[in-house]
């Protein structure tokens, strides 16, 4: 699973390819820390970062 931070004017939140979305934010800095703070509580990976070598090992972390 991969998250990622959607931007828009005054509309900034995070999504994640196991159907999480973050609140509204009108700040993109908010945004992603909550795309950030689902990451770590979930163990999804940002997608905006390269790709492990061994991601298949925890493809449903
Ligand atoms: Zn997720």
């Amino acid at each position: 699973m991969r998250f990622h931070v959607v931007m828009a004017f005054l509309n900034n939140r995070g999504s994640c390819t196991c159907g999480w979305q973050g609140k509204r934010r009108w700040l993109p800095g908010l945004a992603t820390s909550d795309a950030y703070i689902h990451g770590a509580e979930s163990g999804h990976m940002p997608a905006g970062e390269p790709l492990p070598t061994d991601r298949q090992t925890k493809g449903n972390a």
